[in-house]
């Protein structure tokens, strides 16, 4: 062990792996530290009886698997992380349920618009006219990312800078006019955390445009397999992880990191530090108020805390298609009116809205012969949960799985006879296995205030600190996370160049 580390990483969620394996590969002694036994954070998985269980991913972004365009597969691929884990597309994005009405939206942007015209002839120069615009802004954004020297002052004008501060449905709503063709454009809200009027236009033009034009992908190792590859990469470039050892204080010198102070009260020097653990509690406990300017508070509560979850993980000892499920990601919907769906995410109510994940439609032999796994999922606060008594959290959390289970046996019948394990999970759990302030999976919420440029930078405020989490710039999500790490990396490589 060397007396004192290039970088010391807090955490082994996506964001801090990213980080440490590429500074290890960059041939700076890298040390990460996990207070888990784990690693990955969110990323992660579970076995119970004869099921191995993807804690979060329902779709990994950023994957044009084909082409390779994009941010993440070549920096997988930079990594060295695509020797390791494989990649399978999903045919389609996703399938919508309303009571009276469903629909499949498959990958491929024309595809998409015709099966929307299809279904909805009279809405037809809505749709296009909204798609060419949601695409516009994604192409922009690309252009304005890769610094292309084509990009126009007009068309950086028009397709990105004049939507700040603007929301979805601001820009959505006067354009679509049919709510049911709002609902099916906007059906994976829950995977930005907000609805159409909370959500940031920009945030939600280029996420869902990347969904639609390359769909999403799985990996084939799932969650656990895709974190694992960075683990034995951070040690095959020369790094050292440590699980179950967490970081208690970040040592400070005036206004520059010098170490960590382990769980295990020991000291270790690094005039570098990255921090995975969210910033709230970075800057409060792991630092101290007192050492952190105080413009780094107003920054921190410039943004809101993002939403959470609660869920079912169900084992099936029957394969879903016994159960009439056609599609990888359902949304099923009571109505099509996402903004009302949203407030039962403050209560403890039945919720409205919810997704079914069935991950055998990735990979059939992600569960052993003739069983499936079907994960439910709804969007949840987590203050309902922390002013519940204690002795009510069993109960609680059974009844919304049960009511979840029900809901879920319009597009399955049967499901409920066939589940062989379950587990629930709540924003408590999330919050337990992560530090995450509410238990959210996606750090800041993507509001119109955690729009991209006005996130956390990956410069802390402290000299020597660095963030790399879904609370950093771009924000929550593996691709995001992965590229946050990224980001965080370059800076210290930078910085230890310039001596
Ligand atoms: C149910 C669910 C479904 C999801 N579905 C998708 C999806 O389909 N697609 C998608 O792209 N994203 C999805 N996400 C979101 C994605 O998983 C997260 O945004 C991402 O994994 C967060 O990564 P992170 O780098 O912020 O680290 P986190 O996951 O927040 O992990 C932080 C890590 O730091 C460790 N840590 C904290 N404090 C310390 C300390 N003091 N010392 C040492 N270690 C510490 C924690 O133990 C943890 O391991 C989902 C999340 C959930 C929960």
């Amino acid at each position: 062990m060397p007396e004192k580390y290039d970088v010391i990483v807090i955490g082994s969620g996506l964001g801090g792996l990213s980080s440490a394996a590429l500074l290890a590969k960059n041939g700076l002694s890298v040390l990460l530290l996990e207070k888990r036994e784990l690693p990955g954070g969110c990323a992660t998985g579970f076995i119970r009886g004869r099921f191995e269980f993807d804690a979060s991913l329902h779709m990994l972004s950023g994957t044009d698997l084909e082409r390779k365009t994009g941010n993440l597969i070549p920096y997988l691929e930079e990594l060295g992380i695509t020797k390791k884990v494989g990649f399978k597309k999903l045919k389609n994005v996703y399938q919508c349920v309303f009571p009276d009405f469903e629909i499949t939206l498959p990958a491929g942007r024309e595809n998409i618009e015709n099966v929307l015209k299809e279904n909805f002839p009279k809405d037809s120069e809505d749709i296009t006219n909204f798609l060419n615009r949601m695409f516009a802004t994604f192409e922009t954004t690309n252009k304005f990312r890769k610094g292309d020297p084509s990009l126009t002052q007009e068309e950086l004008s028009q397709n990105l800078l004049g939507y700040l501060g603007k929301t979805c449905a601001e820009i959505m709503y006067p354009e679509v006019k049919n709510p049911l063709v709002r609902a099916i454009i906007s059906q994976l809200w829950m995977f930005l955390g907000l609805p159409p009027k909370k959500v940031d236009y920009i945030i939600f033009a280029v996420a869902m445009s990347h969904l639609f034009h390359y769909g999403g992908a799985q990996p084939k190792e799932k969650s656990h397999g895709f974190v694992a590859a960075f683990v034995e990469l951070i040690t095959e470039y020369g790094g050292e992880v440590r699980f179950g050892c967490g970081a208690k204080r970040i040592l400070t010198e005036g206004d520059k990191v010098t170490g960590v102070l382990t769980d295990d009260d020991e000291q270790i020097k690094s005039d570098f530090i990255v921090s995975n653990a969210n910033p709230i509690t970075m800057s409060l406990d792991l630092i101290g108020a007192d050492k952190i300017p105080i413009t780094y508070f107003d920054k921190l509560r410039s943004n809101e805390v993002g939403i959470s979850l609660i869920g079912v993980y169900m084992g099936l000892d029957v394969p879903y298609n016994k159960l009439g499920i056609k599609e990888f990601e359902i949304g099923l919907n009571d109505h099509p009116d996402f903004d009302k769906a949203y407030e039962k995410a403050f209560t403890l109510e039945e919720p409205e809205h919810q997704l079914i994940t069935t991950y055998n439609l990735a990979y059939p032999d992600f569960t052993p012969p003739r069983t499936s796994i079907i994960t439910l999922t709804a969007p949840s606060y987590a203050d309902p949960w922390y002013n519940l008594p204690p002795h009510k959290y069993v109960e609680t959390k059974n009844r919304l799985a049960d009511q979840l289970i029900t809901k879920a046996e319009k597009v399955a019948p049967g499901l409920r006879e066939h589940v062989e394990v379950v587990e629930v999970f709540t924003p408590l759990t999330i919050m337990r296995y992560t530090g995450n302030h509410g238990g959210t999976y996606l750090g800041f919420s993507f509001s119109t205030a955690g729009t991209p440029p006005l996130r956390l930078s990956q410069e802390g405020p402290l000299k020597g600190l660095y963030l790399a989490s879904a609370w950093s710039q771009p924000g929550g999500a593996y691709e995001n996370c992965v590229l946050s790490g990224k980001a965080a990396a370059e800076l210290i490589i930078a910085k230890k160049d310039e001596g």
